[in-house]
């Protein structure tokens, strides 16, 4: 990566990283995907649970690979059991004791801002695991919490509606049309202003593209 791009990432992660201290999230600046893989295995207690909700950064950043190359994880891998188990799956990963997601947004100031469809991953997310581990690409940040918002539902959302069988506007347009369509995949849209209790959540901020 062009060294102006790296040093541009890294002053803008580390500052949204000390804005997202004062908030009680622990939070973490990693140049590369390797560094924020190995931090985040860190971060997790050996012989334990751990799950997630469908993220692409985390997968995309090699985190679940790890995790399997690892040995030393319960995982509760969603993409491993049937449609028929996925409601009552859902309910084990609820309580799992580390939870991994991405953010579709996060400002300047150090909020999380993320959509959902069926809320399993916000709820995660605000209650239930014992900690949380947050990896967001550069690309996920955002001024203020106004553009979060908007970057939630008119990018992440549009693009995510072409991963799934859903009948929604933004499948066709590629942009929200603030649907009220079962099927819509912004059924929730939810801020964490702060990590509660503190240090819950960790979020590592990794300089580069991750996601969407
Ligand atoms: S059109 Fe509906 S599902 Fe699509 S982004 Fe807007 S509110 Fe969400």
């Amino acid at each position: 990566m062009n060294k102006a791009v790296v040093d541009r990432n890294r002053k803008l992660g580390e500052s949204v990283v000390n804005s997202m201290k004062q908030r009680h999230f622990d939070a973490y600046y990693c140049e590369s995907c390797e560094e924020a893989v190995a931090l985040a295995l860190s971060l997790m207690p050996k012989g334990t649970s751990v799950g997630w909700g469908g993220s692409a950064s985390i997968a995309e950043a090699g985190l679940i690979d790890a995790i399997y190359e690892s040995g030393e994880y319960e995982i509760l891998d969603r993409s491993k059991v049937s449609p028929e188990e996925l409601e009552e799956f859902a309910r084990r990963v609820a309580f799992c004791d580390t939870f991994l997601a991405s953010a579709n947004a996060i400002t300047e100031d150090g909020q999380i801002v993320n959509v959902d469809g069926n809320g399993n991953r916000v709820s995660a997310m605000i209650y239930g695991p014992k900690s949380v581990i947050v990896v967001a690409g550069v690309n996920k940040i955002v001024k203020a919490h106004e553009d979060a918002v908007s970057r939630a539902r008119n990018t992440a959302a549009p693009i995510n509606a072409q991963r799934f069988e859903v009948n929604t506007p933004c499948k066709g347009s590629g942009k929200c049309a603030d649907c009220k369509s079962p099927d819509s995949i912004c059924a929730t849209i939810v801020t964490h202003r702060l990590s509660k209790p503190a240090g819950r959540i960790k979020v590592i901020i990794v300089g580069t593209n991750l996601g969407f």
